[in-house]
């Protein structure tokens, strides 16, 4: 008896609009990010469970409860890459380019986290990211989150986001903060979750991530990290800030935002929605100088962020997404090479020229148009021979006699 397979639960097929949304995103952040300078590194699916363990930090939520990890038959500790940052800085160190700094690259792919599914929260789910390594600039800071910027209003985004900005200082003024909340926290002890407990004792820091009902009072009367900063970390973050207006980018300083994993410092950073629900995070990032070093290379100072590109796609307004689709028509045998050509000529990754194999003229147009294509690009004798072809939009049938030998004007027509 054959069975049904159903994917895994929180996991999907991509197909149809959502599988086109998908490469639509990426092609264009890979064109921004490359615009930029930055080049593309893919790392492996599946990495040693030593690569994320310490480096994300024991108890942030991917390592201690949202991680595949599993023992293979040889023996070897693995784990389906739960987040893009800590495999580059893997991958930078094995790679040997600590010499070759700066380093700007870009990766997307699958992440892993067992998470319970909902609207915009999958198991497997997709991210594109970048990272400048080796610079400890405030301006490489500004730079990526103007890059971000920039692929979410590519993609008819701008209206839909807000830039929050915070800083985690350097190390020392961390360490003056951890102690901080660690003697505020433990006064309210009581009044906190048990997960917030156990953070007390490891990294009071964390409890400020929490997302547990009991601690959200406890969190929004803690003392703020302002008060712990350094000067550097002033200063730095100072910087950061100036960048951000002379790019005239808003932003609002969240001191509430400190980002779930231990190899941030200094700048962190989240565009968020109102769009969708709970899952308001679209891009996250911050600064990591310590990440390369944890790897075993050397001092490093990085930043990068990551979007979900689930969560782009479902705020992107299909018109925004979407392929014109042209079939390509010929009213004789004689027309159908010559319209191919003028097809593949026209044709880009926003434009799909699709061939029709058989039938006469109208049925094509027919089942084009019940196929879901735009318009139909008609081809006679009489035109070909004038140099002409017959632009016809299925949608209202209206229908116009364009040069064949202008193709940049009918891409104009196709796409307007
Ligand atoms: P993070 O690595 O947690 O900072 O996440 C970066 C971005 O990835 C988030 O802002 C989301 O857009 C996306 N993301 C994280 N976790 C999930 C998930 N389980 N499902 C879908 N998107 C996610």
């Amino acid at each position: 008896m054959s069975q049904t397979h159903r994917p895994v639960k929180g996991t999907r097929d991509l197909f149809g609009t959502e599988a086109t949304g998908f490469l639509r995103i990426v092609n264009s952040a890979s064109k921004m990010a490359s615009s930029f300078g930055f080049q593309y590194l893919e790392t492996p699916i599946l990495e040693s469970a030593a690569v994320f363990l310490r480096s994300l930090g024991d108890t942030s939520d991917i390592v201690s409860k949202e991680m595949y990890r599993f023992t293979d038959t040889g023996g070897d500790d693995l784990v389906l890459r739960p987040e893009g940052t800590a495999p580059i800085a893997r991958a930078f160190v094995s790679l040997g380019l600590t010499h070759s700094t700066p380093l700007k690259v870009f990766y997307s792919g699958p992440m892993f986290r067992r998470e319970r599914p909902q609207k915009g929260r999958y198991r497997q789910f997709y991210q594109f990211g970048v990272e400048v390594m080796g610079t400890d600039s405030p301006n490489a800071d500004v730079e990526i989150i103007d890059l971000g910027l920039r692929i979410l209003r590519e993609l008819g985004l701008a209206n839909k986001i807000q830039v929050r900005i915070n800083t985690l200082g350097d190390q020392a003024s961390r360490a003056v903060y951890r102690e901080t909340l660690r003697s505020y926290f433990e006064a309210r002890k009581s009044e906190l979750s048990s997960d917030s407990v156990l953070r007390l004792e490891k990294n009071p820091l964390r409890i400020l991530d929490s997302k547990a009902p009991e601690d959200q009072k406890p969190i929004s009367e803690a003392p703020k990290l302002a008060q712990s900063l350094t000067e550097p970390a002033t200063e730095f973050f100072g910087k950061v800030t100036k960048g951000l207006s002379a790019l005239n980018i808003p932003f609002i300083i969240d001191d509430r935002l400190v980002r779930g994993l231990d190899y941030y410092n200094h700048t962190v950073f989240e565009f968020t929605t109102d769009h969708l629900g709970s899952q308001n995070a679209v891009l996250a990032g911050g600064r990591y100088d310590g990440l390369v070093e944890e790897m075993g290379g050397p001092k490093t100072p990085s930043v990068g962020w990551a979007f979900g590109i689930d969560r782009v796609h479902l705020l992107c307004e299909d018109s925004a997404l979407k392929l014109t689709r042209v079939a390509l028509i010929p009213a004789s045998e004689q027309c159908y090479w010559p319209l191919y050509q003028l097809g593949r000529e026209i044709s880009d990754t926003e434009l799909s020229v699709e061939s029709t194999y058989s039938g006469a003229l109208g049925k094509r147009l027919s089942k084009a148009a019940k196929t879901g294509a735009d318009f139909a690009l008609i081809m006679g004798e009489q035109e070909m021979n004038q140099g002409k072809v017959i632009a016809k939009n299925l949608k209202s049938g209206e229908q116009t006699e364009l040069s064949s030998t202008d193709t940049s004007g009918l891409k104009a027509y196709f796409k307007k």
